[in-house]
């Protein structure tokens, strides 16, 4: 299999080792056909989910509280955001239980002293270089602008005269 023995190699090369060229298993899935989640690495959501459902999304029904990492409310759909999730399910339990104030419930996620998180640094055109979309917009404003401009000096210096019957000599 082609992809198998890219994937092994690609390991190898990360990992330093030939060992990753002989895997025990593989496996492979695809994620798109997952029946509930609809995709991964986190379940896709069609327009409209959030909109009409978004408010109900981590509302307990009877004892049963939700705590995926779609309910997180950063990182949803990451593991942060299970971790997240799953603590603030916890503690709605046990505020439910009576062990905790509700004001206790909403946390903020301590900061990992071992690995700490390093800010997302940006190049310049990173920041500001279009979209393909903007790109093509930029592109399609500045053609018919520079024509437009074009037509006028044209006009203007006696290149294009229009007779009555709008013939361009
Ligand atoms: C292919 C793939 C790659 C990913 N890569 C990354 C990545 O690189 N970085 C990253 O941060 N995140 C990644 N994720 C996302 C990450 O794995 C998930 O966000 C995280 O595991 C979600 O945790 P969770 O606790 O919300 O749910 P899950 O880990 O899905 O846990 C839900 C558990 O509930 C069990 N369960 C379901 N129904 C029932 C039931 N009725 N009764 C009892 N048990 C039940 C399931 O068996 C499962 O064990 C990836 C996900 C996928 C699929």
């Amino acid at each position: 299999m082609h992809r198998k023995r890219k994937i092994c190699e690609y390991y190898a090369k990360v990992m330093g080792t030939e060992e990753a060229l002989h895997p025990v298993h593989y496996e492979e899935k695809d994620w798109c056909k997952e029946q509930y989640s609809g995709g991964c690495y986190t379940a896709y959501f069609p327009p409209g989910i959030m909109t009409q459902f978004g408010s109900v999304i981590r509302k307990p029904v009877g004892k049963i509280y939700f705590a995926g990492t779609e309910t997180a409310t950063e990182w949803s759909g990451y593991m942060e955001g299970a971790i997240e999730a799953g603590e603030r399910a916890a503690r709605e339990v046990m505020c439910n239980m009576g062990l905790i104030g509700e004001d206790t419930i909403w946390v903020p996620e301590p900061v990992s002293e071992d690995v700490p998180g390093l800010p997302i640094t940006t190049t310049f055109l990173e920041r500001n270089l279009p979209s393909s979309q903007g790109l093509l917009r930029f592109l399609g404003y500045s053609a018919f602008f520079a024509t437009a401009a074009a037509g006028v000096i044209a006009f203007k210096r006696g290149f294009v005269t229009f007779n009555s019957n709008f013939n361009i000599k």
